[in-house]
């Protein structure tokens, strides 16, 4: 059986036309699913009853359950969410004064591997479907009564490799019988998959681009992101650039300041040319310890030295502190708190 909340308002429709009843009903199926969080076709009584037999017949509805959560000191919550195959993924919400943003994971595993987060330490295993990653909003809210503001790609995998499966899953996000979250408050997070990036400027679908640099050196970024040494720093820049042209909002970038590897002066003016490269926004998150790797936490004169740098340039940046600190670091860390080997 097929998972119905797989399926965008558009492919509903299609479901509708196919069994010769109106279309205007994939809007009603669309407001049972995510107004009124029924997971019951008998329970919706306004479809025609031969369609409501036949979507019986035909789908099921995905569960995805909050499995375990941790609350942070400063409001953050990490949830581990179990997938119907047994599977389990993080989705991190993160409260602040009016916004409620939740950070999806769009993979199980990953296969980037990159040398700072535990996402890719055991490998991967599958792509998320449309109905597991918009499922991680519902067990959130379900979870918590409240409703989800934002929404961030930047959970576990790399969310431009699931390309199709992410962009149903942000269609029904945005979809105003669906769960209406505006695509300014919705962020795709990437390592650099170029190819991901050219799909998504094609698609012209209008969302807003988060690239995760770490390195603007091309020997350093290929020592912690291998996907570097397929995709390098001026490859990633050329197609920002065309990104930028199509969809006009500048590209953010985070930086993970690790000491002594990415955080010295020639560090700091490489990565103010660099960024310099396109209109964009900058992110520097001074790297919070794990067990899983040797990096170290830079110092407070370090992250100083850094920006001080970065200012005299005349690069704008923000300093963010990683949320939920003493729950689990990185991504990654609870599934491997719990589910060890997972
Ligand atoms: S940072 Fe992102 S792309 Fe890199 S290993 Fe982790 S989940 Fe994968």
């Amino acid at each position: 059986m097929k998972d119905i909340k797989n399926l965008t308002r558009d492919d509903l429709k299609e479901v509708c036309i196919s069994r010769g009843v109106p279309a205007f009903h994939a809007q009603q199926v669309f407001e049972w699913l995510y107004r009124r969080r029924v997971d019951d076709f008998s329970l919706m009584p306004n479809l025609p009853v031969k369609f409501r037999e036949y979507l019986k017949t035909a789908f099921c509805f995905s569960q995805v359950k909050a499995l375990k959560k941790e609350v942070s000191s400063d409001g953050t919550v990490k949830f581990l969410m179990g997938l119907p195959d047994g599977l389990a993924v993080e989705s991190v919400l993160i409260p602040e004064k009016k916004r409620r943003t939740l950070c999806v994971s769009t993979q199980a595993g990953c296969k980037f591997g990159c040398k700072f987060c535990v996402s890719g330490l055991n490998g991967f295993k599958r792509n998320l479907t449309p109905g597991e990653i918009c499922g991680q909003l519902l067990a959130v809210e379900k979870e918590t009564g409240e409703k989800v503001t934002n929404i961030v790609f930047m959970g576990v995998g790399e969310p431009l490799d699931n390309f199709d499966y992410v962009m149903k899953a942000v269609a029904i996000f945005m979809d105003n019988r669906g769960l209406e979250i505006g695509k300014r408050k919705i962020v795709i997070s990437t390592c650099g998959f170029v190819p991901g990036i050219e799909k998504l400027t094609e698609s012209g679908v209008g969302l807003r681009i988060s690239v995760s640099l770490h390195a603007a050196d091309d020997k350093k970024r290929s020592q912690i992101m291998p996907v570097n040494k397929k995709w390098n720093t001026g490859q990633i820049m050329k197609t920002l650039k065309k990104f930028y042209e199509k969809e006009q909002f500048a590209i953010t970038f985070e930086y993970i300041l690790i000491s002594g590897f990415n955080s010295s002066e020639k560090d700091a003016e490489a990565l103010s040319m660099y960024v310099k490269g396109v209109p964009h926004k900058l992110n520097i998150i001074p790297y919070n310890p794990s067990e899983h790797f040797d990096w170290n936490a830079p110092t407070g004169d370090e992250v100083g030295g850094f920006v001080d740098i970065l200012k005299s340039r005349g690069v704008f940046y923000t300093i963010r502190r990683g949320r939920g600190a003493d729950i689990s670091a990185a991504c990654g860390q609870l599934k491997a708190q719990i589910l060890p080997g997972a």
